[in-house]
């Protein structure tokens, strides 16, 4: 049943979202805020032409991405979270063109370039300034097993990392519903990590436990992502957030969510019954549990 006089006057949270200095950047943080949104989690997004390859380079890109959170948050007053992290199209890419020069010398010089991205990011989690490591996690399109083995194996050990340092991933993955919710909720019992803290990026709307074993989700929320997520949050035990994914890219505005879309959302699902303590846990609860406090 519609109601439009419920209204959600409660915090809104977007855990996913990308900022560019050449893009919108601080506008889009305003539109975002404009429409109710109250924190954000900014995700490191790298330079795709050309990602960083040593550790020095690492530690100056994501200081840049802390900076533009802080930016943010002076200049709008808003929460914001940092993730930092070796996005897995910019390594897999890297890691492509490295083994095609250099052969197994390439491979090794990829593997400690991944690991470097990790220590980097790990480095600043510590001194509070990020509050997760990601986007991790392995290609999302077809590719040779020798790079779906190493992704996978660079993950296991990112995630008994996350289990030893006690922080939370943010996972992005590709598409299937229940053979990679299974495949990851394995990778993290080996290795100790508590399933909760893989907080699965641009996750299908459909919820039910049964799917996501432990994992939380990170709903995206498109047109059609309402329908499934209210047929299936109620066998939802461990938690999801909601986000856009919003790019920040100027060559392809519109190619993806805007920064407007989960205060919107939001709304909706309150309009169509959600109840609020279901809301207050996705934006609220969730987010504090895994993050920590806000900034
Ligand atoms: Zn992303």
């Amino acid at each position: 049943m519609v109601d439009a006089h419920r209204l959600w006057k409660g915090p809104i949270l977007d855990n996913h979202f990308h900022l560019n200095r050449k893009g919108r950047f601080l506008d889009a943080a305003k539109d975002f805020k404009n429409v109710g949104g109250t924190h954000l989690v900014l995700v490191h997004c790298p330079d795709f032409a050309s990602p960083p390859t040593s550790f020095q380079e690492h530690r100056e890109t994501y200081a840049d991405t802390i900076a533009m959170a802080e930016e943010v948050r002076r200049t709008h007053d808003l929460h914001v979270r940092v993730v930092l992290g070796p996005h897995p199209a910019a390594f897999a890419h890297q890691f492509i063109n490295w083994m095609d020069s250099d052969g197994e010398d390439g491979i090794e010089r990829a593997c400690e370039n991944y690991r470097d991205s990790i220590d980097a990011a790990l480095e600043f989690v510590k001194e509070g300034q990020a509050h997760a490591i990601g986007e991790v996690g392995r290609p999302h399109w077809e590719v040779s097993a020798e790079v779906w083995d190493l992704s996978n194996l660079l993950l296991e050990e990112t995630m008994a990392l996350a289990a030893r340092e006690g922080i939370p991933l943010q996972l992005h993955v590709e598409g299937e519903l229940e053979s990679t919710y299974r495949d990851l909720s394995e990778m993290a019992s080996r290795t100790g990590l508590p399933t909760h803290r893989l907080i699965r990026h641009y996750s299908p709307p459909q919820i039910n436990e049964s799917v996501t074993r432990g994992l939380t989700s990170s709903v995206l929320v498109g047109k059609g992502a309402l329908e499934p997520l209210l047929a299936s949050y109620e066998q939802n035990q461990t938690g999801f957030m909601l986000e856009t994914d919003y790019m920040d890219d100027p060559r392809r505005p519109g190619a993806v969510l805007g920064p407007k879309t989960v205060p919107k959302r939001t709304q909706q699902l309150i309009e169509a019954g959600m109840d609020e303590e279901v809301l207050w846990k996705c934006h609220v609860d969730i987010p504090n549990a895994l993050y920590g406090e806000p900034e």
